[in-house]
C-alpha cells in the first residue's frame, strides 16, 4: 500500500494533466496516517497548502485539528487527509469540473489503496465530487451514504465555513458539526470494536 501511494504521489509531482500544474508551488498530496480507517477529503489546496505541500494548514486547518481533537482524533494518529485535487486553483477559486476530472484518477487510486471504512466529504466541492445531488451540504451533512469500496460516507461542513459562522448556539453550523463528529466517533468506535 505504501509503495503504491508513493508511486501516485510521484506521478502527481510531475503532473501537468491540467493547467494548475503550471501555477502550483507544491503538489498537496496528503497528510495523516495511510492505514487509518478514516479518510477526510477536502476541497482544493489554498495558499498555505500550496506553500507547504500539506492539506489543511492555516486557520481552517487549525480549526479542523481542534474539531478532530474534540472527539479524540488526531491527524498524526488516526486519520488520512487529502483533497479532491492536488494543486491550488488561482485566487482560491473552486476547482473547475475539468480540473476535478483530470485529477480524479489520483484520488480514486488513493482510495483504492487505503480502502477506508469511513469517508468524510468536507465541504461542497468534495460532496459534489462523490454525489450527484442538487441538495447543499447543509441538507446532507450528518447523514451516512454508501461510499466507494464499501465505506460509510458522510458530508460534513468545511472548517472555512465554520470560521465564517462562529456561533456555538444550538442549531448553528458549529453545533451541528459537533453532533456530526460525535456520530462519526460512535461509528468509528463500533468499527474498531468489531475488528478482529
Ligand atoms: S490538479 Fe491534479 S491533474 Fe491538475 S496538474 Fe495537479 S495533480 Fe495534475
Amino acid at each position: 500500500m505504501f509503495e503504491e501511494l508513493e508511486k501516485i504521489k510521484l506521478e502527481c509531482q510531475s503532473c501537468n494533466r491540467c493547467p494548475l500544474g503550471k501555477t502550483r508551488t507544491n503538489v498537496v498530496f496528503s497528510a495523516g496516517v495511510p492505514n487509518s480507517d478514516i479518510v477526510l477529503i477536502g476541497e482544493a489546496p489554498g495558499y498555505n497548502e500550496d506553500m507547504t505541500g500539506e492539506p489543511f494548514v492555516g486557520r481552517a486547518g487549525q480549526l479542523l485539528d481542534k474539531i478532530l481533537a474534540s472527539v479524540g482524533f488526531d491527524r498524526h494518529q488516526n486519520i488520512y487527509i487529502c483533497n479532491t485535487i492536488k494543486c491550488r486553483p488561482p485566487e482560491n477559486r473552486d476547482p473547475l469540473p475539468e480540473e476535478k476530472m483530470a485529477c480524479r484518477n489520483y484520488l480514486d487510486r488513493q482510495l483504492a489503496c487505503l480502502r477506508p471504512k469511513i469517508i468524510l466529504l468536507c465541504g461542497k466541492v468534495a460532496l459534489t465530487s462523490f454525489m450527484e445531488t442538487k441538495e447543499g451540504i447543509s441538507k446532507l451533512r450528518g447523514r451516512w451514504f454508501n461510499g466507494p469500496f464499501g465505506a460509510k460516507m458522510m458530508p460534513i461542513f468545511h472548517p472555512s465555513y465554520l470560521l465564517r459562522n462562529p456561533s456555538h448556539k444550538e442549531g448553528s453550523p458549529k453545533w451541528l458539526m459537533w453532533q456530526d463528529m460525535k456520530e462519526i466517533k460512535r461509528v468509528y468506535d463500533s468499527i474498531k470494536s468489531d475488528s478482529p
